[in-house]
């Protein structure tokens, strides 16, 4: 049984492509309403992490739980991929049951082009999640207004701001009302001057205390926002603890000239 208190808990989970092995026995815990930061050199395996605990990506071996939900009661669902050859549906199944307790913000925002902001937002919560159109339409109004984009509704990705677009994107993900928001790099596709305002949304959500699981190159912002930093290379998780220990006093000589390398660019 899950403690009631984790949102998260993955344990081996290990995918290769083709002969490219990039997960290789990942474990991760993530407890309610806390944030992690993963951190690792390109290539490290990342995103595909994220993207197997979105659904977005078909793990070969392993498990995901995502805890209980308080808010709306959803009891805990587990995933296991080692399960002997299920059928191709159940494993669909298993990803869109993912799919549905997580929401992701992508490095390159990844909204509709063909469409407003508004339709955006609601896509999801309309079509997927089947909810009541209007109540989706007032709810995401709700949430443009409070990221600073209430005029920007009817506007289309290629008239806002790379910043504004991931604000949009974040908006996104919270209109799905998941259990856990993934970052994938959210701010590395930005100019410099338009980071801090996608920041400081993040920052907000964590206050509120969103569980939030946040692949990021910003080591100030992982320090002073994470919980927990997680330090992935060549697929394994190679040193993990509080912010103020792996990002000031990292143990692991791999983790120490990734954080030196970091640091010097700045
Ligand atoms: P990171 O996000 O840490 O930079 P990724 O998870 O994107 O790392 O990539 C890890 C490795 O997996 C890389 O070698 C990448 O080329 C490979 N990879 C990722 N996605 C795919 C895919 N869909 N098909 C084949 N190889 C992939
Ligand atoms: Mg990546």
């Amino acid at each position: 049984m899950l403690p009631t208190d984790f949102a998260l808990q993955v344990r081996g989970v290990t995918k290769s492509f083709g002969a490219n092995t990039v997960l290789r026995g990942i474990d991760l815990d993530v407890p309610r309403g806390k944030v992690v930061a993963l951190i690792g050199p390109s290539g490290s395996g990342k995103t595909t992490m994220l993207r197997s605990l979105n659904g977005l990506e078909m793990p070969d071996a392993g498990k995901v739980t995502v805890g209980a939900s308080i808010t709306t009661g959803r009891p805990a669902l587990s995933v296991d991929f080692g399960d002997a050859a299920p059928s191709q549906k159940s494993r669909s199944q298993q990803l869109s049951q993912l799919r549905d307790r997580s929401a992701m913000v992508f490095q390159q925002y990844n909204l509709f082009p063909h469409m407003t902001v508004l339709q955006n937002v609601i896509e999801g919560p309309v079509q997927v999640q089947k909810r009541p159109r209007e109540e989706v339409i007032a709810e995401a109004e709700a949430l443009l207004a409070r990221v600073g984009l209430a005029d920007k509704r009817d506007s289309y990705p290629f008239e806002l701001s790379g910043g504004q677009q991931q604000r949009v994107g974040i908006v996104r993900a919270l209109a799905l009302k998941p259990q856990l928001l993934l970052f994938d790099e959210p701010t590395s596709s930005l100019d410099p001057e338009l980071v801090d305002d996608v920041l400081a949304v993040i920052k907000e959500l964590a206050e509120e205390g969103w569980t939030m699981v946040i692949v990021t190159h910003e080591l100030a912002f992982a320090r002073q926002m994470a919980d927990e930093v997680v330090f992935m290379d060549g697929g394994v998780v190679v040193e993990r603890g509080p912010a103020s220990q792996v990002l000031r006093k990292p143990q692991e000589e791999r983790t120490q000239a990734f954080v030196r390398r970091l640091l010097h660019e700045l």
